[in-house]
């Protein structure tokens, strides 16, 4: 969807930013609008970049978890809905799956735990490294449901593989991922205007997922 900016290579991985990222950030920004006015315009605006840039150390955390495994990063494409790496050249089996997985929510999660306890050092308190440290720690709780197209439900997709076959833990986890994105769309009609952005990424969980469900189910006798 749109088109996308090459940045080149950063620390050795091919960065992409599609323009519709810009639209991620006016939704943080918008949001930020109506709650602080004017004043707080420039906090907003810092704080949809610092958030779109710690979204791209997620990326970057899969990454890193990939090249422990001899895996390959052809690029981190950051979008509308977060961002995804491709990765290349992972080796077979349940655990390195699960371990690139969970790359990026723990980037996310060592980042609030940073920035908690930096904020725990500050006499004043700055409200712009609460809400990123915050940011952070929902970014990686959030990824860890165990819903495809989630990290989580990859990671629940790759254990259960010890236990069953590939497809169905693959329809499971599908399953999960549909049930969040529903859990999304409530949670987002429940919030007015605000909601917006909180039901578009429910839906698209639910589109993911169903075509997940889809495909793994085929072929079943
Ligand atoms: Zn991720």
């Amino acid at each position: 969807m749109g088109g996308a900016v090459d940045l080149g290579k950063i620390f050795g991985v091919n960065v992409r930013i599609e323009v519709t990222v810009l639209l991620l950030a006016a939704f943080i920004v918008v949001g930020d609008f109506g709650r602080n006015g004017m004043s707080g315009l420039l906090d907003a605006v810092t704080f949809a970049i610092l958030f779109i840039f710690c979204i791209y150390l997620h990326e970057m955390g899969h990454a890193f978890a990939g090249r422990l495994f001899g895996a390959r990063t052809l690029d981190v494409t950051l979008t509308f809905f977060g961002g995804y790496a491709r990765l290349v050249g992972i080796p077979r089996g349940w655990f390195p799956n699960a371990v690139i997985s969970f790359g990026g929510p723990a980037t996310n999660l060592l980042i609030a735990t940073v920035l908690y306890w930096y904020a725990g050092t500050q006499e004043v308190p700055n409200d712009l490294i609460s809400r990123l440290a915050f940011a952070n720690l929902f970014l990686g709780v959030f990824n860890l449901l165990p819903g495809y197209p989630l990290d989580g439900g990859h990671i629940a997709a790759a254990v259960l593989s010890n236990f069953m076959p590939a497809s169905r833990a693959r329809v499971i986890t599908g399953y999960i991922g549909v049930g969040v994105g529903i859990l999304l769309i409530v949670l987002g009609l429940q919030s007015g205007m605000g909601g917006m952005f909180t039901m578009l990424v429910g839906l698209m969980l639910i589109m993911a997922a169903s075509q997940e469900i889809q495909m793994n189910s085929r072929g079943r006798f």
